[in-house]
């Protein structure tokens, strides 16, 4: 449970003040006596940045919380939930009608003056992202309740470098954006996720192994300048881990989402959150040591890899060797679904591999659930069936009784999704949207 700093507001005080109490509280608000006189704290989590003292216009991004959260409110509601006057609420809902996310709805009528209701306007502004993967993408236009409103698939070849990859998502961003009635103005941000190592500071790739052409290259820009909003770059799995929590198991706060498409990756949330590491490869577990490799290459330079073992291009290339029609991953999974015995055999070993290395990622992380992702985890039981054998095998009691491995549920669009999210947290941020409601509000006195 995480630890809040407590904010109180007393009778007619506007603001809140700091007590300098510290607990463990999992509501958001409460009532507290003090001094014989009920007081309202509020609990401020850790996570909210800034100073502990808020502006006045935090409060506009409390009641935009609450409306985002809980759904549509009256004004009578709003006060009674943030403690504020119902003038002082007024006066914030102004500011955010202004700003085009919040907007009057129709009330149910239940007889008498029905009470105006507000909402967050999830369609004033679109976010474009895409899930990039080795040989395929998703791209999607969303809105700012990460719903999808219309998206594309194929074929993507990141080994073609971003002089050629970039403007073809360009492109096919511009005619989904087209296709959704939308225009450039409309778009808030654009996410992006990309199979390799991705710095997350700066959007980055470094050194990514399947990727020529992309290393130090500035994702960012490029996105930036066409759109003319932020643009935020993560690796895919790390997306595809929040898309999936997002959708999925948004109560679960630690979380592993294992792709395993050409290579293999993972996206690790602990405490809620996701886990970058100190550079933004944490989770890359495509190449650790696994000795059922037995040494042979990998495409990262090393030997032995768990990639170059159960990934799914290493796979195709087994079965090739066995004179079986496989060439790229798909062709692993039309051949398990066409019921040929080497490769559901093969592709139940692989899980065994990965479940000998999630074991050792179970012993550090204990998650409770693990999602299996990508082209190969779509052929489902011979996968599932090797990675569970072998982590109920290897990781102890304590961290596996509960541990829940089951496959993606997100129909392919998890990684949009998760970099719709990588937008919306910022563009969404407390102090993002008290800024630019400061920052209208300037704008028209003058
Ligand atoms: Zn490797």
């Amino acid at each position: 449970m995480p630890k809040w700093a407590l904010l109180v507001g007393c009778g007619q005080l506007d603001e809140p003040r700091r007590t300098g109490i510290r607990g463990t509280y999992d509501d958001r608000k409460r009532n507290i006596r003090h001094n014989g006189a009920t007081i309202t704290a509020k609990a401020i989590h850790p996570s909210q940045k800034g100073s502990l003292m808020p502006p006045r216009s935090s409060r506009v991004s409390d009641i935009l919380t609450i409306l985002r959260e809980e759904g549509p409110r009256t004004r009578s509601e709003l006060a009674a939930l943030t403690g504020q006057a119902r003038s002082t609420v007024s006066h914030r809902l102004a500011e955010l009608v202004a700003t085009g996310m919040v907007g009057e709805t129709t009330p149910a009528t239940t007889g008498g003056r029905p009470s105006a209701v507000y909402a967050f306007l999830g369609q004033s502004q679109i976010v474009l992202a895409a899930d990039i993967g080795a040989q395929h993408a998703v791209l999607a236009v969303t809105n700012l309740k990460a719903e999808v409103i219309a998206h594309w698939s194929g074929p993507i070849n990141v080994a073609d470098g971003p002089a050629v990859v970039i403007p073809a998502v360009i492109k096919h961003f511009e005619a989904l954006l087209a296709s959704a009635g939308r225009a450039t103005h409309d778009v808030a941000g654009v996410g992006i996720g990309l199979p390799g190592p991705v710095e997350f500071a700066t959007g980055r790739l470094i050194s990514p192994p399947i990727m020529p052409g992309w290393d130090g290259f500035d994702v960012v820009e490029a996105f930036s300048s066409r759109f003319s909003c932020p643009t935020f770059v993560d690796n895919d799995a790390n997306l595809l881990a929040i898309g999936e929590r997002a959708s999925h198991w948004p109560h679960v706060e630690n979380f592993m989402y294992v792709k395993v498409g050409a290579g293999i990756g993972a996206g690790i949330i602990t405490g809620g959150r996701i886990c970058r590491g100190a550079q933004g490869a944490a989770g890359d577990i495509g190449h650790v040591y696994a000795p059922m490799a037995e040494n042979r290459p990998c495409r990262c330079g090393n030997r032995g890899c768990i990639e170059a073992f159960a990934g799914g291009q290493a796979l195709a290339s087994a079965l090739a060797e066995q004179g079986l029609p496989a060439r790229v991953p798909t062709d692993v999974v039309d051949l398990a679904r066409a019921g040929n015995l080497e490769t559901t055999h093969l592709v139940r070993e692989a899980g065994r591999a990965i479940g000998s290395v999630l074991a050792a990622c179970i012993a550090l992380l204990n998650p409770e659930v693990i999602v299996l992702g990508g082209e190969i985890a779509e052929i489902g039981d011979p996968l599932i069936a090797g990675v569970r054998e072998s982590v109920y095998r290897r990781a102890l009691p304590l961290a596996s009784q509960h541990l829940r491995i089951v496959p993606a549920a997100t129909a392919g669009l998890e990684g949009v999704i998760g970099a719709t999210h990588l937008v919306l947290d910022s563009i969404l941020d407390p102090e993002a949207v008290n800024q630019a409601v400061s920052m209208g509000a300037s704008a028209s006195a003058q």
